[in-house]
């Protein structure tokens, strides 16, 4: 069992079963409510296991909302909150977040504003969640598409991390994850990279190790920066192309959030690399490394305009300016730089051209 913790916010790595999680409900919970929220997939593939391997949970009331993106939104958490009154939660209870990050993030969400703010644990099932989305207190939702634009800085009580959970996660999933995991090696972690590049196939990600590497990445900046005024930004990089990516394509032909991240962090390491900031070989690796896994899109250069406008409306921005991240190196980046546009235009024409070099 492998203890972690930052900002006073445990984390256990290994075998809930065989770990403090029951203990911790018997100690803190033992006479309260207990809440669990689950989406369809972890209701379907988690929650038998906890509720068979806790008796505590046995009386658990359930909150089910449906898969997806689109429903960590307002009117979901009303449903909840409304429910949380009718089963008379209060601040003695316990919520209990059990899923990826869409989960953790509405979960969070919901108990850090019912009541002024109930205790909740994080327990992730998705890559992605154990690596990121579980850890440093943010919780959110999206408005009018725009992403986590309400939210929180509200810590989980503990954060119970059981990789066993990946073994039912889809494939894209677990990619999705692996994308965010490359992004945490390259903004501080050189050793982390060589491994993540090593990576063939989708089990090779089922390794507790590089999982806590990541995490390791993560809590560590989050610790120095919860409020992200300063280097808690560097876990953006890749995302201002990303979103852009991400959000251009979305009512064409959608791709995964990871995959979107991992097309980012090259076009921000082209544009890097162009700057001369980064040298041609580290270039070439992370090239290699993320079109070996993810595939490249077709950009139309009649929307490029609409894509730069995306990048300019992410919420990290001001002043009309596109902010973004810039690597040095390997394991070293720079928070704070303004892309200009011809830039991303610049970027966008990179990958067409290398698209064009397929056919
Ligand atoms: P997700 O929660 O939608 O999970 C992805 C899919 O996997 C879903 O269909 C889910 O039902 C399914 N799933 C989860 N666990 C499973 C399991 N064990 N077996 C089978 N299926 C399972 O998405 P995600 O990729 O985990 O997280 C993305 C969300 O996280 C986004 O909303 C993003 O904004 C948020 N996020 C938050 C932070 C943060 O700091 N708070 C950081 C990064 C991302």
């Amino acid at each position: 069992m492998k203890k972690l913790s930052y900002n006073q916010t445990p984390i256990e790595i290994g075998s809930i079963v065989s770990g403090s999680f029951q203990h911790y409900l018997n100690e803190n919970y033992q006479h309260s409510k207990k809440v669990l929220i689950v989406d369809e997939n972890t209701h379907d593939f988690c929650l038998e296991f906890m509720i068979t391997s806790f008796p505590e949970l046995a009386d658990a009331e359930i909150m089910l909302i449906p898969n997806g993106e689109e429903n960590k939104v307002l009117e979901v958490c009303y449903q909840i909150w409304e429910a949380l009154r009718e089963y008379e939660i209060n601040r003695n209870d316990i919520i209990i977040n059990l899923g990826g990050g869409v989960i953790t993030d509405l979960g969070g969400f919901i108990a850090s504003v019912f009541k002024r703010g109930i205790p909740f644990v994080n327990i992730p099932t998705s890559l992605l969640g154990m690596i990121d989305a579980s850890i440093g207190g943010k919780t959110g939702i999206d408005m009018g598409g725009y992403k986590n634009l309400l939210g929180t800085f509200t810590e989980p009580k503990m954060i119970f991390v059981d990789i066993s959970f990946l073994n039912t996660l889809p494939e894209e999933e677990l990619w999705n994850g692996y994308a965010e995991m490359l992004k945490h090696a390259l903004i501080s972690d050189k050793e982390l990279w060589l491994e993540l590049k090593l990576v063939d196939e989708v089990d090779d990600l089922l390794n507790e190790k590089m999982i806590i590497s990541s995490m390791e990445i993560k809590l560590n900046i989050v610790e120095r920066d919860p409020l992200e005024k300063g280097i808690r930004k560097l876990l953006n990089f890749g995302h201002t192309i990303g979103h852009a990516i991400e959000g251009f394509l979305l009512d064409k032909s959608p791709i995964a959030h990871g995959h979107a991240v991992a097309l980012g962090l090259w076009l921000e390491s082209y544009i890097s690399f162009k700057r001369e900031i980064l040298n041609g070989d580290d270039f070439k690796s992370i090239e290699k490394a993320i079109l070996d896994k993810f595939s490249m899109v077709y950009l139309d250069p009649d929307h490029y305009n609409d894509l730069i406008l995306l990048a300019r409306n992410d919420k990290k921005n001001g002043n009309g300016s596109i902010k973004g991240i810039l690597i040095k190196s390997i394991g070293e980046c720079e928070i704070d730089v303004v892309f200009e546009e011809a830039e991303l235009v610049k970027s966008f024409n990179y990958m067409n051209g290398k698209l064009s070099l397929l056919n």
